[in-house]
């Protein structure tokens, strides 16, 4: 039983510097993997009203409306449903923008990164600033009201100053939402080899980060996960899900689902999974510990942090007598924070939350 459901697309039409996902450029092969898609939905999809549906890449504003149509359309959803797709700004244009949101497409997250046409270039973007301008402005004509932006920061030769500039370009058009994440060189992308000069090093990556938390505060923009910020009501619905520990469909190849219980990933390889959409799942029951520990680990992401009621009650433990050392080692040192209900990261802590929650970890 799942109320949210993640959809994967794939395909790029080339593939940006930093990027270390799996993607596909040969976008002949799109009609197929939609047919795939819909198998893949039909089998197994319960009928269940859906609360939000994301579809996420690779570059989902590759698909034509009609496989839109046709995908959204095997669902049961209603005006309230959250529908999300991930755009790539040059893409789409004013018409296609207005048929999503006649499809019922209610939230768009553009992927921006930076204003800067010359760091956009540097980093194997194939947008300008200016389409991305256009696409918030073709959006909202269209009438849609959720627009979130993503942001890097950390690239080659941006200074803080540059960063703060796009945090306050994005903040005057008007959108709701943006995620923030560091520039980070993993093994597998263009950059790995061939590595820019002028990246900014870890203190400067987790100042901008800080001076984003202070810029987006004084906006009225809530800093509600690590990542992520919003003005009241824009919260991404899909993403807490995925935070508050519940459960969630994943459609597509590689695509990440929780069920029941079990974590399950799907069939890797593009062709395999066009083949056979449905069987090479890969599933994992999670014990009572693992449920716990992912609950810890999701629920600390949020800025309003863990509940210390809600874990004891719901996995049967005194959290407090159980992770006392860790908690009072946090405090002391201020990386966590007591809250009303529990304990929430501190900025300072913000900034090493994979040491501190690995601390959770058996
Ligand atoms: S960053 Fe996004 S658009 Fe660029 S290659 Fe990776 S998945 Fe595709």
């Amino acid at each position: 039983m799942a109320n949210n459901i993640y959809i994967h697309i794939p395909f790029c039409r080339q593939k940006c510097y930093y990027c270390s996902f799996i993607s596909y450029t040969d976008l002949n092969l799109i009609p197929d993997y939609v047919s795939s898609l819909c198998t893949e939905i039909k089998e197994l999809y319960k009928q269940e009203k859906a609360q939000t549906i994301y579809f996420g890449g690779g570059t989902p504003s590759l698909l034509e409306i009609k496989q839109f149509k046709r995908i959204i359309n095997s669902f049961n959803y209603n005006d309230f449903t959250e529908i999300t797709v991930e755009i790539n700004p040059e893409t789409v244009n004013r018409k296609y923008l207005t048929d999503l949101f006649k499809l019922g497409v209610n939230r768009i997250s553009i992927g921006c990164q930076t204003f800067d046409n010359n760091i956009l270039k540097i980093i194997g973007r194939k947008h300008s600033s200016q389409q991305v301008k256009d696409c918030i402005k073709f959006a909202k004509e269209a009438g849609l009201k959720n627009i979130s932006l993503d942001f890097i920061y950390g690239l080659p030769s941006q200074t803080m100053q540059k960063f703060a500039e796009d945090l306050h370009t994005a903040l005057n058009l008007g959108i709701q939402h943006i995620s923030l994440y560091g520039l980070k060189i993993d093994e597998g992308c263009y950059f790995c080899k061939q590595t820019p000069e002028n990246i900014p090093d870890n203190d400067s990556q987790a100042d901008m980060y800080l001076k984003a938390i202070e810029i987006m505060t004084q906006n009225n923009f809530n800093h509600y996960e690590i990542s992520n910020f919003a003005l009241e009501g824009f919260e991404s619905r899909h993403n807490l899900n995925y935070w508050n520990n519940n459960t969630y469909y994943g459609f597509g190849v590689a695509a990440h689902g929780y069920i029941d219980g079990i974590r399950y990933s799907n069939e890797t390889d593009l062709i395999q999974y066009i083949n056979n959409p449905i069987n090479n799942k890969e599933e994992h029951i999670l014990s009572a510990q693992d449920k716990l520990e992912e609950e810890i680990f999701l629920g600390f992401r949020r800025m309003q942090g863990i509940d210390i009621n809600l874990i004891n009650s719901k996995y049967n433990i005194d959290f407090q007598t159980q992770y006392k050392s860790i908690i009072d080692k946090y405090l002391l040192s201020e990386h966590i924070i007591k809250t009303k209900n529990g304990y929430k990261l501190s900025d300072k802590g913000i900034l090493v939350s994979n040491i501190i929650l690995a601390d959770f970890l058996q």
